[in-house]
């Protein structure tokens, strides 16, 4: 479990002590059709079952492409595995003339527990505002699901405003659409970071992270700030996960390229024997 000490925060009184269980996404992006997705639901679910993996010391989900959803729903409930589903995007409408569009509803009937939001290719590639992500958020969370709120600053607004000012901003818009007492996940993913090979530092994970719960202890109070995940995405490997997971504020990983290489995403989960070693 993770921890929240606040160390090098400000003045303000420590949060009460919360213990978070990590999570750890892998987002396949739009890769791998329903056949592969079942064959690598099974290999990941076999390769966690030889290294007898605690599900409750850490949360593994994935989030595969809309087509695959069926198909590892399925599987997920016939064996019985103990992943979690998610979905990469959702329609902020509830149903209608949307094109193309997948409902909330839709997904939740297919056991879907999360679904990402404002993932940076989504932003970039589809022109979403912080508005779209807070009302795709708001949907996921009157289907019942989660939302994964995911921000983070491109190369050019760290050099203009520094690292958290555009993730916190990025956050409080989103999280005007969405009920008070909601849950949600929070995934940092510095755009620079995310399929590049250049991962940010865990300390530079660590101070965003810190500046968003932070940013949370005023948006939401004291007792969400401290039982929300923050979670850090881009370019995640099994060589620098353990950095990551020793960070107080930093509560699990947002897995995209090296969620779809089995056993590197096993030794990803796995991270647990690599962040006591030191
Ligand atoms: C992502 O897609 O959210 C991501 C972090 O990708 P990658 O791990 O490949 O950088």
């Amino acid at each position: 479990m993770t921890g929240n000490t606040q160390e090098g925060a400000d003045a303000r009184q420590p949060l009460p002590f919360m213990e978070r269980t990590p999570l750890i996404a892998g987002n396949w992006k739009m890769n791998l059709d329903h056949l592969q997705a079942i064959a690598l639901v099974q290999k990941l679910a076999w390769g966690l079952s030889d290294v007898r993996h605690d599900f409750s010391a850490a949360e593994v989900a994935v989030f595969p492409p809309f087509t695959d959803l069926r198909s590892v729903q399925t599987l997920l409930a016939a064996d019985k595995l103990s992943l979690t589903l998610g979905a990469q995007d959702v329609s902020p409408h509830e149903a209608g003339a949307y094109t193309g569009d997948i409902s909330a509803a839709m997904l939740a009937k297919l056991d879907v527990s999360y679904v990402l939001v404002g993932h940076s290719e989504r932003r970039q590639g589809h022109g979403e505002s912080d508005e779209t992500v807070g009302l795709k958020a708001r949907a996921a969370h009157a289907s019942g699901m989660v939302p994964m709120i995911c921000v983070g600053e491109t190369a050019a607004d760290l050099e203009e405003h520094g690292a958290a000012a555009i993730p916190v901003a990025q956050l409080t818009t989103a999280l005007a659409q969405l009920p008070e007492d909601a849950e949600f996940v929070v995934a940092y993913e510095p755009v620079w970071a995310i399929g590049s090979g250049q991962a940010a530092t865990p300390e530079q994970a660590e101070d965003v992270a810190r500046a968003l719960r932070e940013h949370l202890r005023d948006l939401r109070g004291d007792d969400r700030a401290a039982r929300t995940r923050i979670l850090y995405g881009g370019s995640v490997a099994s060589q620098n996960i353990a950095g990551f997971m020793r960070q107080p504020n930093v509560d699990g990983a947002l897995v995209g390229g090296a969620s779809l290489k089995v056993d590197e995403f096993t030794r990803i989960i796995q991270f647990q024997k690599h962040v006591t070693a030191g």
